[in-house]
This record gives structure tokens, sequence and C-alpha cells, in this order.
């Protein structure tokens, strides 16, 4: 079932929200909990809009059908309008089911500022701090270094998980390159319901968020970013966060190649050594490990130069963006429009028509389910699975496709900062 509202300044501007409405059997929680949030959004927009409000941008609202047996509606409806997508969908939200807890922020890293700040409005119904002031404290509690939680103290905003697989922005973020949130509250409930005929409305009435709050938490979290996304004049993407995000995942698959160097060199000396022999208790016989070629050194630096010049047009990009202006005059409007073209376009410069290896279906560069890891994310999947599944010549092979996107993503921003800058045209609210 879709639902529209058309923008009044920016009809072909779209945001898209959906959360699914089939369940595996009661689906209380799986979907129901997010579905009826999802509901309560566009009814209290519908309020709003007799107000007066009409938003920039075209917002549709959506509740997904057949999302148990593979994701069936989301997929079939996007692969449908792609076309259409691609041109005009700026970001997608998704939900799916809710529960009592923290908030749990995963997408797309140029939207990483964007839902931080969401979220530095929303208050926990159960603590009454900011959502992010309880999810920040919570995670600095949980932190397993002194590294980490001096990272949680300091960096402005917090790290949002990239997305996999398992529910229905899959479509939309792998396959058609749209920027994607998924969002919901976590942690405090009994489990043990899932995808079973317990999962009903006893059980999360009796069990999980019985009185609601939870529930009204993400309808004000998710309207909040969808009427944000819709009304702001320069969409609210940022490439700072999403800059430092392609240094750290750069910096992570050369420690990966580093461990397995030296996992594998470790294991052949201690072949040669005899440790397997030694070690050996006759009476539980097992069989050594064969000796392995140590990995080969892969060339970084192509992935390492396009983040240095990613992390260089983001703070153009941020600085151009923060000068005022307080009126639009007709110029002005139009370089507003080439600039949120090209903010739309910067999630579709992260993809490849012809996809990952193997799998051209998945066309995102940065994010998708493992082959082999169900709905978890393999970040830079070429490039990691390409390690992980010993396939050096192609991991060198993606690592030059990856950092040929970064930089044509980095043009992109410093293309849209120089219209900013040119046309001094700043964000004019918040
Ligand atoms: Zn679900």
């Amino acid at each position: 079932m879709i639902a529209k509202i058309p923008g009044s300044v920016v009809p072909d501007e779209w945001i898209v929200r959906g959360n699914h409405h089939d369940a595996w059997v009661n689906g209380a929680e799986d979907p129901v909990s997010g579905q009826a949030p999802l509901l309560a959004e566009p009814r209290a927009m519908g309020i709003l809009l007799k107000q007066g409000w009409k938003p920039r941008r075209t917002i549709i609202y959506a509740a997904w059908d057949g999302e148990e047996p593979m994701l069936l509606g989301s997929t079939e409806w996007a692969e449908q309008h792609a076309e259409e997508l691609q041109k005009h969908a700026a970001v997608y939200i998704n939900t799916d089911g809710n529960d009592r807890g923290l908030l749990s922020m995963g997408g797309s890293h140029t939207l990483e500022q964007f839902i931080n700040g969401v979220a530095r409005d929303i208050e926990d119904p159960e603590t009454k701090l900011s959502v992010w002031q309880r999810l920040q404290l919570s995670k600095i509690a949980q932190a397993k270094s002194a590294d980490d939680r001096k990272e949680l103290r300091q960096r402005g905003d917090l790290r949002i998980n990239a997305l996999g697989s398992g529910t229905d922005f899959t479509t939309f973020l792998d396959h058609l390159g749209i920027a994607s949130l998924d969002l919901g509250y976590e942690g405090e409930d009994e489990q043990g319901i899932y995808h079973s005929i317990y999962d009903d409305f006893y059980w999360y009435t009796h069990f999980s968020d019985y009185d609601f709050i939870y529930g009204r938490a993400l309808s004000q979290t998710v309207g909040t970013s969808v009427m944000r996304l819709a009304d702001a004049e320069v969409l609210p993407f940022d490439f700072v966060d999403f800059a430092d995000t392609i240094q750290k995942y750069t910096k992570d698959l050369e420690k990966l190649l580093a461990d397995k160097q030296e996992e594998i060199r470790e294991r052949n000396q201690e072949l040669e050594e005899g440790v397997f022999k030694a070690t050996l208790d006759p009476r539980r016989p097992t069989v050594a490990p064969a000796h392995e070629e140590v990995p080969p050194h892969l060339n970084f630096a192509p992935m390492q130069n396009a983040a240095d010049s990613l992390a260089r047009s983001a703070e153009h990009y941020r600085s151009a963006l923060s000068h005022q202006q307080p009126t639009l005059d007709a110029t002005q409007m139009e370089s507003l429009r080439a600039v949120n073209q090209q903010l739309i376009e910067s999630e579709r410069k992260l993809t490849k028509e012809d996809g990952l290896p193997r799998r051209p279906w998945y066309k995102h560069l940065l994010y998708a389910p493992g082959v082999y890891s169900g709905y978890e994310v393999k970040t830079v999947p070429g490039v990691r699975e390409g390690i992980e599944l010993k396939h050096y010549a192609e991991a060198e092979q993606e690592i030059v496709r990856v950092a040929k996107a970064l930089q044509d993503e980095s043009e992109l921003i410093e293309s849209a900062a120089r219209i900013l800058s040119q046309t001094s045209l700043g964000q004019t609210k918040p």
C-alpha cells in the first residue's frame, strides 16, 4: 500500500518511508510494532496539512506486503519503479518492528550527522534523557577499550551501523543506491518469540513495550526525520562523517589482510617446528592444517588517496554550507535545485552497474550482506570478501574500482561545494 503527500516546491524530490505489514505468524512485534508507529506519522502529518503545512518535497509512505518471504513486496515495487526512484528518491527510511530500550541507528554514512541530530531532539520515555544521550552513555558503559570510550566522548556523532539485509531497505540501498536509514528501539524486552506464534498481542502488551511509549518514540523519531528531510532547503547530507568512515574502513581492510598474513605465517612456522606433531594426543588424533601460501601484499594506495580527497571535499562542502543566506533569489533557487540533485546522486555514485563479483544485482560498493553471512553486513564487500575468500587478485581489482567510485564521489561533493559558495547559498534554517 502506497500513500503520497505531493511536495509543494520540489515535487520531483522524494522522501520514501516504509515498514512491512505481513507477518510470519501473528506478528505483534514483527512487524506491527513498527507498522503502527508508521501509520501514526502520516496521520499527524494530515493534521499539519489541514493547518496549512506544505512539505517542500514529496513524501511517500509504504506498507510493504510479502517481506517475510524474501522481501518480495518492497523488491518488486522498487524494481518496477527503479528508473523513477533513481531519478527522484533522495532518502529511504525503514523500520521493522520496535521494542523497548535504546535507539538503533543504521544506514548510509552520508546521513550519520543528520540522524544523530534527530536523536538529540527526541526524549527517551523512560529516562527523560535524549535518546542520543542515553545511547552514548550506554555505549560508554559497554565500550571495550579506553580508545573507544574516548571516541564516544569526543567524536561529535555516534557511529551508525552499516546495513546488511534482512528487511525492506535492501533493494533501495543495495540495488538502486538510494541513501537509506533503518531505525528502531531495542534491548529491553524479553526475546524468544521471533517468527513464532507467541509474537502476539498478549506477549507484546505483557513483556515488551506494553504502554506503547517506545512506539510513540519511534513515530517521533522517524516522523521528525521525514519532515526534516522533506522541508530542508538543502538536503541534510554531510560528508565529513562519511569520509571518516571510509578512512576507518580502509584501515580495517589493511588490518584484515595483515592479520591474515600473520596468522598463516605463524601457522606455517609452527608446522615446520613440529608443534602439531608434538601436541597431538595419539588417543584423540586430529589432522594438522595444510601448509598455506602467505597472502600477497595488496596495494591500498588508490583507496587511501581516494579517502584523503574525500576528506578534503567533505570539509569544503561543510564550510560552503555554513555560510548563512536569509533569502533566496531566482538564480539561487536554480542553484539550490542543482545542489540537491547532486546530493540525491551522491549515493548512486557509490554503486556500479555491473555490481559486485558474482552477484550483479548488488550494486553498492560499500555495503552488502555477506555471501556467507546471511543478513550481516560486509563493508566494502568486493575487497573484504576478496581477502576473506582468498581471491587476492580480485581484491586488488576491487580496491581500484572502489577508489574510482570514491574519487567520483569526491568530485561530486567538490562541485556541490562550488555551487554553494559561488552563489553564497548556505542553509537558511537548521
Ligand atoms: Zn519484519
